[in-house]
């Protein structure tokens, strides 16, 4: 079933890991819907406050597949910016290069995105750009870089990609292999089944 699937299981929803095989019925939260370990009717306590802040805080960073050290030093940039924290906090995940790569479908998945974009096979204005985590801002064009356009993984994402699914504010261009960002995400065009007002109460305490 796959160590990455045990993550999903555990947060008890999808987290889209595993490429095209998270939207089949091969999906390990579809077909065990309960935690890695645990039996389906086994009693479980009602878990704590605590518990569930704790939950959501490492779903939110299963999903983009970052480290603790990091996703708290986009907690605190995002404290010390005017707004709600909690969106600005989703809002700077949103706008990593590797996560807008993936929404663009130049790669499978988040994974995938930070793997290609370390190897060089984008560019952010015309500029390779190899740091997965760059922040893009309003306005950004993000392309394939020419002599990337033939790699297998990521000619069949592209093709298979479906606009439909793009979020709102970014414009894809598949005929010429580029993406751009329209805006910097508001919260509700960002997608998550995340509740980061819980990620800020954890913090907070
Ligand atoms: Fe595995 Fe993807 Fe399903 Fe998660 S969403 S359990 S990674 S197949």
């Amino acid at each position: 079933m796959g160590t990455v699937c045990r993550l999903c299981r555990r947060e008890g929803v999808k987290l889209f890991l595993k490429g095209e095989r998270c939207n089949t019925e091969k999906c390990a939260v579809d077909r065990r819907a309960y935690p890695p370990g645990d039996r389906p009717k086994r009693f479980r306590r009602k878990p704590s406050g605590y518990s569930v802040q704790l939950r959501e805080k490492q779903k939110t960073k299963r999903i983009y597949g970052i480290r603790e050290k990091q996703f708290k030093n986009y907690f605190k940039k995002a404290e010390r910016r005017p707004g709600i924290t909690g969106e600005i906090l989703l809002q700077y995940l949103e706008r990593r290069l590797d996560n807008v790569v993936y929404h663009l479908g130049f790669a499978p998945s988040r994974k995938a995105a930070r793997q290609l974009v370390n190897h060089g096979h984008f560019l952010v204005n015309e500029k390779k750009v190899n740091i997965p985590s760059y922040l893009l801002e309003k306005g950004d064009v993000i392309g394939v870089r020419e002599k990337s356009q033939g790699l297998l993984v990521i000619q069949t994402t592209s093709e298979k990609k479906d606009e439909k699914t793009l979020p709102s504010w970014l414009l894809l261009e598949k005929n010429v292999w580029k993406g751009r960002v329209l805006e910097l995400p508001a919260r509700d065009a960002i997608g998550l089944p995340v509740e980061e007002k819980l990620i800020v109460e954890l913090y907070s305490k």
